[in-house]
């Protein structure tokens, strides 16, 4: 998706592969996994400190449980950067066979609705001050936000090729780009 904007993208799997990184995406999988690897690897740190430095970063479905400040039902252990002022609820819809898509109203898009997929997906359950709501179900349920260059939604905006999500991170990103 980001290559497909013209972005110059590429995946980081160690430390090193964010130096000159402008802004960062932090993609759906498990998060107990990824959390762990942070640690192995070395990038959970260093990836808190990018973030305090105010580096764009995106978290999508599992990576936004990375960005949660809490779950309410982590597994014993489970890393978190702790970053974004909500608190979330892992596997909120059900088991892979209750994935579902649906077309999300998301403002800050523009009015044409927005087609997504949630796999396994969370959401959020309570949201701080700072935090901006950018989408809900028609059922009030939070699906998206926003706290200054974070970025936090609970499905995959990469699976239906619609680009304006992409569009709206890389507008974050370079609004700090200097
Ligand atoms: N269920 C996964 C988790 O808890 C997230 C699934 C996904 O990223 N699609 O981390």
């Amino acid at each position: 998706m980001l290559k497909g904007l013209g972005v110059d993208a590429k995946a980081v799997r160690l430390p090193e592969h964010l130096d000159e990184i402008d802004g960062i995406i932090l993609p759906g999988g498990e998060s107990t996994t990824i959390g762990k690897l942070m640690i192995v690897y070395g990038l959970h740190e260093i990836l808190q400190k990018k973030i305090a430095a105010g580096v764009p970063v995106w978290g999508t479905c599992a990576g936004l449980i990375l960005l949660a400040r809490e779950t309410d039902n982590a597994l014993a252990g489970q890393p978190l950067l702790a970053s974004m002022d909500i608190r979330v609820r892992r596997n909120a819809f059900g088991s892979q066979r209750e994935s579902f898509e649906t077309d999300l109203s998301v403002p800050a898009l523009g009015e044409a609705p927005f087609h997504t997929f949630f796999i396994r997906g969370p959401l959020v359950e309570q949201a701080g001050p700072e935090v901006e709501v950018l989408a809900t179900l028609d059922d009030g349920t939070i699906v998206a936000v926003r706290e200054g260059t974070l970025l936090g939604t609970a499905f995959h905006p990469e699976v239906s090729g619609d680009t304006r999500f992409h569009q709206y991170f890389l507008r974050i990103v370079q609004s700090v780009k200097r």
